[in-house]
């Protein structure tokens, strides 16, 4: 079946085998694009607070009762996977400070037609949770770290954890399943470009930098090396640093490859290059909010169908209007014309 919401006529395609019912759907938003890949975040908690993510304090707490239940989240999930997403991105917040978050992905992996369960984390519970999260099924994880430095990293974290306990989750986890290290490109790092991407020569494991988005904490005044600066710097370390055509995961990063280093170095131009013509995601926040787009509020408010006895019929739909409400582009270039005003970690980055 495919679920075309634009309402104009469009051939069915399958794209891939069906295997299972759930497996046979293709969901397609206004502009054709195919829409197969939900970040779930489980909570907007966190045990860190990065400058350009959370606010120091101010943002009254979320309770318990805010939050949707594992089971909720789960019963979302399986209306999203019957309309053809297949793909789920647990996020938060720190998804592993939540009790009983090893289950929850593997009921979440267990779903019939989940294809693919990932997580984004900033390492610091991975060394205590990563045996349990690879026999739920976990299929890769991204860890975020900034700077190697350790003293660096607690004035961005605002917190006394250090870069040494993220880095022994990357080893940990390096060669164990697909590991990305995420660094946001902040101007005060930019010595530390070099060293983080040397972790794609000691280990097996993709690197990627990430331009900072101007939401919530995020302050947009100052300047982070440009994408050309970026590349030169790598390249003054890597002089056969070229382009490849690789897509790894869902993300919307550009690879490249070099044959001193065993994994990618990933550039995501979140701001300064629109990537939403081949946009495949939406957004479900830790209070149930369905985002069809980072930068905009407009949402589908899932929570009071799922507390208010809605049929699976029901949740559907409102899946799929979330999916219609889809824009063409995300809009960080001009940052008035941002309307979301919550931070990254209340969204679900
Ligand atoms: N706590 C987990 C972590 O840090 O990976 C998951 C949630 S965090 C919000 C997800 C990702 O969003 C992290 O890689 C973080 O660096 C990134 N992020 C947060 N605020 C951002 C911003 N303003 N611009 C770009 N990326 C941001
Ligand atoms: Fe926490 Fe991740 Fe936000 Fe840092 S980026 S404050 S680790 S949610």
């Amino acid at each position: 079946m495919e679920h075309n919401l634009s309402g104009a006529a469009r051939p069915i395609r399958r794209l891939r085998k069906m295997n299972t019912a759930a497996e046979g759907c293709t969901m397609r938003d206004a502009f054709g694009r195919e829409i197969n890949y939900m970040r779930l975040s489980v909570t907007d908690r966190c045990n860190l607070r990065c400058r350009y993510c959370m606010p120091m304090e101010g943002v009254p707490p979320t309770t318990h009762g805010d939050i949707l239940r594992y089971e909720e989240l789960l019963r979302v999930a399986q209306a999203a996977v019957s309309l053809g997403i297949d793909r789920f991105k647990v996020t938060g917040g720190e998804p592993l400070v939540r009790r009983g978050i090893v289950d929850f992905i593997r009921s979440l992996k267990a779903l019939p037609g989940v294809r693919q369960v990932t997580l984004t984390t900033n390492g610091l519970h991975l060394p205590s949770l990563l045996d349990g999260l690879l026999d739920a099924g976990l299929d890769a994880v991204n860890i975020s770290l900034d700077t190697r430095d350790n003293a660096q990293y607690q004035a961005i974290t605002r917190s006394s954890h250090t870069a040494d306990e993220v880095l022994h989750a990357v080893r940990l986890c390096a060669g164990r399943l697909p590991t990305k290290v995420n660094a946001v490109l902040l101007s005060e790092t930019a010595a530390q470009l070099v060293p983080l991407a040397r972790l794609a020569e000691e280990l097996l494991v993709d690197v990627r930098f990430i331009e900072r988005m101007p939401l919530g904490a995020a302050d947009a005044s100052a300047s982070e090396p440009a994408h050309k600066e970026t590349i030169d710097l790598l390249r003054a370390a890597w002089p056969d640093l070229a382009s490849v055509q690789k897509r790894c995961g869902n993300g919307p990063a550009r690879y490249y490859a070099s044959t001193k280093l065993n994994g990618c170095i990933g550039l995501i131009e979140a701001v300064s290059h629109a990537f939403c013509a081949s946009c495949n995601r939406v957004r479900l926040t830790s209070t149930g909010l369905l985002k069809p787009c980072l930068c905009y509020e407009q949402g589908t408010d899932l929570k009071p169908l799922l507390r208010g006895g809605a049929d699976d019929a029901a949740l559907r739909d409102a899946i799929e209007q979330a999916v219609r409400g889809k824009p063409a582009a995300h809009c960080f270039a001009e940052r008035q014309a941002v309307t979301e005003r919550k931070s990254m970690n209340q969204i679900g980055g």
